[in-house]
């Protein structure tokens, strides 16, 4: 089988892992349990359903059979996806997928589980997971994704091969968003410096309009926050209305499950329908917190007199204005602040309190 038959070549800025895995596939040497670690939008999923589709399709990934088709899309039905509901992947779901691991493979020659988070997994669900990956039927393998492999169990971690997807560079960044999405040399480039690695979310902002107005708000809030402020409370209302539609725009885009979907299960469906919400606002809370983050740290950068490391490069003229030389501390104080908020997302905490706690602390702090 010649590699470039598979459509692992088409991966951007991860040529490592393609051949790799290319190899693997050509030499019918892939193994049962792989887990991709790394950043987000850094193409795991991609080369998931393309390693997905090699193993499924009856000449190791054609990229033209039907069952390649449906693999790439998605669909194939040996082909199983487990993602979080919301912030965890239940032990439901394990269960659920325990009970049908064991049914031959309907179309292709195996069946593949792909796991989109393995750090979601719960110390129940992990241990309930851990059974079946031990003993798997001779036709399943496994695709497991995780940021990194020390958010996993290590009894999950030693039972697979690891592959390790770096962030992709932003001059393969740059280079692609020019290429495909025919964006300006500045914009291609301040979407690949402000995504840190992230290719999916560089993309996001080439395709996304509402993604560049919210950045555009994001911005004038920062630097009305470098002024003082038009009032904490407004301020934060606003970021949490603007992260509730985003939100609501992400649920849309899933094709939530109606509700009043059946008895038993409709209050667990609700229950994830929630934590999927809460999910989807705090990830636009961490938008909004990295622009801010962004912004003051390209303050410092313009006050120091570093223009060259600025990253919002569409914002140069206002961070020239903006920027005074004596108080780089200050604004290297409110960058760390922000970092310290962001962090403060990982917790169960009162989203719009956080977010009001923070601004109170930019005004002390600028
Ligand atoms: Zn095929």
């Amino acid at each position: 089988l010649a590699g470039s038959q598979t459509g692992f070549t088409q991966l951007i800025g991860q040529e490592r892992v393609a051949k790799m895995l290319a190899a693997a596939v050509a030499n019918q040497a892939t193994s049962h349990a792989y887990l991709f670690t790394g950043p987000d939008g850094t193409g795991k999923m991609e080369a998931a359903r393309e390693l997905a589709a090699a193993l499924c399709c009856a000449e190791g990934g054609c990229g033209r059979c039907d069952s390649c088709v449906k693999a790439r899309r998605g669909t194939h039905p040996d082909i199983e996806t487990v993602s979080p509901a919301g912030a965890f992947i239940t032990v439901d779901q394990i269960r659920e997928l325990n009970r049908s691991i064991n049914l031959f493979p309907g179309e292709g020659r195996a069946r593949v589980i792909i796991v989109t988070d393995a750090a979601a997994l719960g110390a129940e669900s992990a241990n309930a997971f851990l059974k079946t990956l031990e003993e798997p039927p001779e036709f399943v393998s496994f695709i497991i994704m995780a940021r990194r492999a020390d958010l996993v169990l290590p009894t999950i971690v030693s039972r697979c091969q690891e592959v390790r997807f770096g962030p992709v560079p932003p001059a393969v960044i740059e280079e692609h968003l020019v290429g495909e999405y025919d964006e300006s040399a500045t914009m291609a480039r301040t979407y690949a410096a402000i995504s840190g690695g992230n290719l999916a979310l560089a993309e996001s902002f080439c395709r996304d309009a509402e993604l560049r107005l919210r950045r555009k708000r994001y911005m004038e809030i920062a630097q009305d926050l470098t002024r003082g402020g038009s009032g904490p409370h407004l301020l934060a209302a606003e970021v949490m209305d603007m992260a509730g539609k985003a939100e609501e725009a992400e649920a849309a885009a899933a094709d939530e499950v109606p509700e009043g979907f059946g008895g038993a299960s409709s209050g667990r469906k609700r229950r994830d329908a929630h934590r999927r919400a809460t999910a989807a606002r705090k990830r636009e809370l961490d938008r909004f917190l990295g622009t801010l983050q962004s912004w003051f740290r390209d303050m410092t950068a313009c006050a120091a007199g570093a223009r060259e490391a600025v990253i919002n490069m569409d914002y140069a003229l206002e961070l020239e204005q903006e920027a005074l030389e004596s108080r780089v501390a200050e604004y290297r104080r409110a960058a760390e602040a922000v970092a310290a908020a962001r962090r403060q997302l990982g917790y169960n905490i009162d989203l719009e309190l956080a977010l009001l706690a923070l601004f109170h602390r930019l005004q002390e702090v600028l």
